[in-house]
């Protein structure tokens, strides 16, 4: 039936797409992409054969209606190059008004580098927040850092390789103490997790420069860091408790 359809599609392993996403794509009027190439390149691969419109980041005005028009009559799936759909990719506006004017709105789950990020680091995941990319300048990048210091949960980034050797140093210098996890080239051939201190997984690829897509984790700040517990009061307390009884 007519509608928006959220899709979404691997971030790298092509096994990663569901039997409804597959289907859906089959069943749409119209795929909606970021990149016509690269979608193109994962429908051919399905053995689809679609009809595909461009809406990315530089869309306007225009091209959102002439989408909406089309998804009040007709079924309409939107996909993002890789991913899930909306999670530092197009399509906020498109959804927001979608469901403004009561079209049908639906989201099909799928791969997400930051989830699988979260669940392969072994940091901490009763809590994480999700932040997106830091910001490319050093003080706005510190800045960032500094207004989420206490936020007790992980911390989940999307980080460049270039980029990764100043995002590591700005947490050494922000958040002194905090375990990080670099999670690179998920689901794909080269796929690794490293977990440890700043500086040594600074090390680590100053000798091995990082190559493709990387998730960024910081550990929540420690007990030690809220200065809220004391350990030590705790265990005394339990001791004599232990002794008393
Ligand atoms: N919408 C996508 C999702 O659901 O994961 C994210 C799109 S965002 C423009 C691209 C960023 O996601 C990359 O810079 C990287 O930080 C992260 N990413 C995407 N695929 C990845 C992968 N296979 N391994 C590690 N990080 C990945």
């Amino acid at each position: 039936s007519p509608g928006l359809y959220i899709v979404a599609t691997p971030i790298g392993n092509l096994g990663d797409i569901t039997l409804r996403a597959v289907d859906t794509l089959k069943g749409v009027a119209a795929v909606a992409c970021e990149d016509t190439r690269i979608t193109g390149k994962l429908l051919h691969h399905l053995g689809i054969k679609q009809r595909l419109i461009r809406y990315d980041d530089h869309a306007g005005e225009h091209d959102r209606e002439r989408l909406l028009a089309l998804m009040e009559a007709e079924p309409v799936a939107l996909v993002s190059d890789a991913g899930t759909p909306l999670i530092s990719d197009p399509g906020y506006r498109l959804v927001r008004t979608a469901r403004e004017r009561g079209i049908a709105v639906t989201s099909l789950p799928g791969a997400n580098a930051a989830v699988v990020g979260v669940t392969l680091s072994g940091l901490p995941n009763d809590r994480f927040l999700f932040a997106g990319f830091l910001p490319n300048k050093a003080k706005a990048r510190e800045d960032t850092l500094a207004s989420l210091a206490a936020v007790p949960a992980t911390l989940v980034f999307y980080e460049t390789a270039p980029r990764l050797g100043a995002s590591l140093a700005a947490i050494e210098a922000v958040l002194p103490g905090r375990e990080v996890a670099v999670a690179r080239e998920l689901t794909k051939k080269f796929e690794e997790c490293r977990t440890g201190a700043p500086s040594e997984i600074a090390a680590h690829y100053e000798a091995h420069p990082p190559k493709g897509e990387i998730v960024l984790l910081i550990a929540p700040p420690g007990d030690e860091a809220k200065g809220e517990v004391d350990v030590d009061a705790l265990l005394l307390a339990a001791l004599a408790e232990a002794k008393a009884s």
